[in-house]
């Protein structure tokens, strides 16, 4: 059997899964934040450990276990580089130190490519070659799959289009640059847009509700977002020209016309119109479980 681990800023979940990756069991724990990867790896080892157990209640025994983490990852040296939201796990050698533990085979990645993998093996992007997944909750994060394969590229930041610059004078992003895509239209930015269109603190949520009550403010805080979306995956098609564009994350969630609608509208104006002509926009399939399942299809790739 196979167990993915999805370490996430607040939870760490756990999945049991069969060999061919179908769902046995999950397994929820809030993370403690500020223990840093000490208390985490723990946690982590208890999470295990249980659905270890629980396999071997059903007969079965783990083979391979994957885990997906919440920021950079050396996926050659299976280090967990940092946390952007959680103190105290720089340079963590997290690979070694569970292998040592539990003795089983462990592939460790960062969520944006665990999600990619599992999108790809158990979602939307079941059958397709060439795709791009692009996850909008609080920051942006993504991953290419082209010619049937994960690309990691040279330091394993291939399909990071959440630090595409599309606007030079755009917001200051979490990683320091102007106008980052992530900083123009994750769920934390289209908040903020909209809370200085119109003049109070409004978060994702009350934009979506306004829009969808006609609030001209609103709508227009949206066309501004969905521009920039188009112009970052626009440069994206350009490199890798996709079949499928899967969007996961909460805005995903949000009715079409408010979003994936208008996307697919305004992404042909910012690629060849070749490229445009085939390319498919579509809601991810995985919720709530897209971690776990995602660290599952790492393991088993
Ligand atoms: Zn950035």
């Amino acid at each position: 059997m196979i167990i993915g681990i999805d370490v996430g800023n607040t939870n760490m979940t756990g999945a049991l899964a069969s060999d061919d990756g179908k769902h046995v069991a999950t397994l929820r724990r809030k993370s403690d934040r500020a223990g840093g990867a000490k208390a985490g790896v723990e946690l982590i080892s208890e999470i295990i450990a249980a659905l270890q157990k629980q396999a071997g209640g059903e007969g079965g025994s783990v083979r391979r276990i994957g885990v997906g983490f919440g920021g950079p990852v050396d996926f050659e040296r299976g280090v967990a580089l940092l946390s952007h939201q959680n103190p105290g796990w720089e340079n963590t050698p997290l690979r070694d130190q569970l292998q040592q533990r539990f003795g089983i085979p462990i592939a460790i990645d960062n969520d944006a490519n665990a999600g990619t993998l599992g999108e790809w093996r158990f979602g939307a992007g079941r059958g397709v070659n060439d795709l791009l997944y692009v996850n909008i909750g609080t920051g942006i994060g993504g991953g290419v799959i082209a010619n049937g394969a994960l690309v990691r590229g040279a330091q394993n930041l291939a399909g990071e289009i959440g630090h595409i610059i599309v606007r030079r004078d755009g917001p200051v992003c979490t990683c320091g640059k102007h106008g980052c895509l992530e900083g123009c239209a994750s769920g934390s930015a289209i908040g903020r847009r909209a809370s200085e269109a119109l003049g109070r603190k409004v978060d994702g949520k009350e934009v979506d509700a306004l829009a969808l009550q006609g609030d001209t403010t609103a709508r227009r805080v949206l066309d501004g977002v969905i521009e920039d979306l188009a112009h970052g995956l626009g440069i994206a098609i350009g490199l890798v020209n996709p079949a499928l564009i899967i969007i996961g994350g909460g805005l995903s969630q949000a009715p079409e016309q408010l979003y994936l609608a208008p996307l697919r509208r305004a992404v042909p104006r910012f690629c060849l119109a070749e490229a445009a002509a085939h390319i498919r926009i579509e809601p991810a399939q995985l919720r709530y479980d897209a971690g776990v399942m995602g660290a599952v299809a790492l393991a088993m790739s």
